[in-house]
């Protein structure tokens, strides 16, 4: 398989893989997420949008030399065509900069001129916030889509970087990270001469 067969990568997983690559792992492999929704060739975009006063509706992009494919749900044309990317609750992340970038950097592929800045738009406050799109958001946008099309069902991701992300993890059936954690423990106590007993025994010879 060449570079060139590898698939393009859906804009929302960039979000995905920031959040916690072992996530994107078991949404990817273990089909836990429809990944083949219908793609559209951006230059047929007038096709495949429908605009309301200065907005625009769903604009279906996909960029080859990106290796990118994503669907921008809704695009202010004021003067230039900015894209605006709705969050449900209070607050937004990094990763959401950055999937906010890779729509820019798409539309841009597209519209054959810079974009430079896009809109996160939060549910839970009503407000908006002007995201300028910077070298860091380009570079990271870049790093991470190489780093999803080489990821291979036989190479697992670590757990999160911070467990409290598990508590919010829909594939956390899969993952099962506070298992694994206590039979680690558990082997680490077996390597070191620890007694063969349940991990959950914590009672003495006087408790009993
Ligand atoms: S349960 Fe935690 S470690 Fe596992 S995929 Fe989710 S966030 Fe990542």
């Amino acid at each position: 398989m060449t570079e060139h067969d590898l698939p393009l990568v859906n804009t929302s997983d960039l979000n995905q893989y920031l959040y916690c690559p072992r996530r994107l792992y078991y949404l990817m492999f273990y089909h836990t997420q429809g990944l083949n929704f219908v793609l559209a060739d951006g230059r047929s975009k007038h096709a495949h949008q429908s605009r309301r006063g200065q907005w625009y509706r769903e604009m279906y992009l996909r960029s080859e030399k990106l290796h990118l494919h994503g669907k921008i749900d809704l695009l202010e044309g004021k003067t230039n065509m900015t894209p605006v990317e709705r969050k449900h609750g209070t607050s937004f992340f990094d990763n959401d900069e950055v999937q906010l970038a890779a729509y820019c950097m798409l539309l841009e592929d597209y519209l054959d001129e810079p974009v430079r800045m896009g809109y996160l738009y939060l549910f839970g406050t009503n407000e908006r916030y002007a995201i300028t799109i910077t070298d860091w958001h380009r570079n990271k946008v870049l790093q991470v889509v190489e780093a999803i099309r080489t990821m291979s069902l036989d190479r697992i991701p670590d757990f999160a970087d911070n467990p409290k992300k598990c508590e919010k993890c829909s594939t956390v059936q899969y993952c099962l990270p506070e298992e694994t954690r206590m039979l680690q423990e558990e082997s680490a106590r077996m390597e070191h001469g620890g007694k063969d007993q349940p991990a959950n025994s914590k009672l003495t010879d006087k408790e009993h």
